[in-house]
């Protein structure tokens, strides 16, 4: 017998059901990273001017071009 566990939605990690007190995540702090990501999303209404901000964490798309197979 396994006990029922799940994966958390936000960082994946796995946990027992029963014994999740933020189920379906696995602690509070994912619960609000999730919720907080959910309302930035209601948020972002297209035609709104969004707020200069240095975006760092973007990333180019940098992926070797298909060619021959490298080894
Ligand atoms: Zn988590």
């Amino acid at each position: 017998m396994s006990p029922t566990t799940v994966s958390c939605p936000t960082c994946g990690r796995e946990l027992e059901w029963s014994a999740a007190p933020f189920r379906p995540f696995c602690s509070e702090r994912c619960r609000l990273i999730d919720l907080g990501a959910w309302l930035t999303e209601q948020r972002a209404i297209p035609g709104e001017t969004a707020p200069a901000e240095p975006s760092s964490e973007g990333s180019p798309e940098d992926e070797p071009a298909k060619g021959p197979a490298h080894r």
